[in-house]
């Protein structure tokens, strides 16, 4: 179920961590980590986090980059009307 291959924080292969209890061990170089803060470097909450927080920023400065060209064509349009 949770056997995604993940790279080893500690040896830097990707390996298939082996849970243990409330802790997972790397099985190249036997390190062994705790079960609330996971080792993986992928599909850890604070990555996940980071992510949406991501996407949160680019989704407003998409908008307001809609928001400035928007009012640069009515100055445009203004300015024009003169
Ligand atoms: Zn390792």
């Amino acid at each position: 179920m949770n056997a995604k291959p993940t790279v080893c924080p500690n040896c830097g292969a990707v390996v298939l961590f082996v849970p243990a209890g409330s802790w997972s061990r790397c099985p190249e170089c036997g390190g062994a980590y705790g079960g609330d803060s996971a080792p993986s470097g992928d599909s850890n909450p604070m990555m996940s986090v980071i992510k949406v927080i991501c996407w949160v920023m680019i989704v407003m400065m998409a908008i307001v980059g809609v928001g400035v060209a928007v009012m640069f064509v009515g100055c445009l349009a203004a300015i024009s009307k003169f």
